[in-house]
């Protein structure tokens, strides 16, 4: 956080704080999916599985590359957090951060999910948000950020002196442990930043904190996305509830939330394959 600063101003620092910013990383030459085609093959999908994650727990899921998958609040509103593995290799991973660097700090509709390096791919593609029309408020808050990690235990135990056992991190562990078979501690080491799913999240104006806010979210409000590659998918229902105002806590009313699987028709899809992992050398100039 900047504090009060103990460094007199330059005589330019006017002219130095004006300098236009430039974005980071332009996206005009990012490859794009093709949300025509992907439009095209969603009115073809049949329902194949649903899962229902209860309050305060995670439950995994599967996905096949070409299918699709929907987040749906049921009963409340409720906050999930999201982890993504490529299927069979739990080394490919969500990476919050250089998809946050590419898509900015709250993702919708025609935004993806990345994978880290040396993969670094499309996971997933976000195919329908309704949650769209929130776009950011007045305090800068937006849904489905990618700047929170997840509510864990270690920072609980931090700020409070206690012990929580069922924030988002240990949600996320138990229901991968439980899905590979994994001894508690090789599970934890999977688990990764998250997209926070339905939660409303910013930085205030004044101190630039990470806050959250009620989530706007309401019962048959869903976000769908389409697998680009095998995935295995932990969601998480965060005990803050709607996180309106604690979470890391049995305090707050949680609903649980529901994951349906979806598949199109293949003839939809003709012409899409599975993107390829990058094709960087890895030779680091060596
Ligand atoms: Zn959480």
């Amino acid at each position: 956080m900047k504090r009060t600063p103990r460094h007199p101003e330059p005589m330019d620092a006017g002219a130095r704080r004006a300098i236009k910013p430039v974005i980071c990383y332009p996206v005009d030459t990012l490859p794009l999916p093709d949300m025509n085609a992907y439009g095209a093959a969603r009115e073809t999908l049949e329902l194949v599985q649903e899962a229902i994650v209860p309050p305060r727990e995670a439950r995994t899921f599967r996905v096949p590359a070409g299918f699709y998958f929907r987040i749906i609040s049921v009963d409340g509103p409720q906050v999930g957090d999201l982890n993504i593995w490529a299927e069979n290799d739990l080394s490919e991973r969500f990476y919050s951060g250089k998809t946050r660097a590419l898509h900015g700090t709250h993702l919708s509709t025609g935004d993806r999910m990345w994978s880290g390096f040396p993969h670094m791919r499309p996971m997933a593609t976000i195919t329908h948000d309704t949650l769209d029309w929130y776009g950011f408020d007045a305090d800068g808050g937006s849904v489905h950020d990618v700047i929170g990690t997840r509510c864990d235990p270690y920072t609980n135990r931090l700020l409070s002196g206690q012990d929580y056992h069922h924030c988002c991190h240990s949600n996320l562990t138990r229901a991968l442990a439980a899905e590979t078979g994994l001894p508690l501690h090789q599970a934890e080491a999977h688990v990764h930043d998250v997209l926070n799913v339905f939660m409303c999240t910013g930085f205030t104006h004044d101190t630039h904190q990470y806050f959250m806010k009620a989530s706007p979210v309401r019962p048959g409000d869903y976000l769908e996305c389409f697998a680009e590659i095998d995935l295995l998918g932990a969601l998480s229902t965060c005990p803050g509830g709607d996180c309106s105002t604690v979470h890391s806590s049995d305090a707050a009313a949680c609903y649980p939330l529901k994951v349906e699987i979806h598949r199109p028709d293949p003839q939809a899809l003709a012409g899409w394959v599975p993107p390829a992992p990058s094709a960087y050398s890895r030779s680091h100039g060596k």
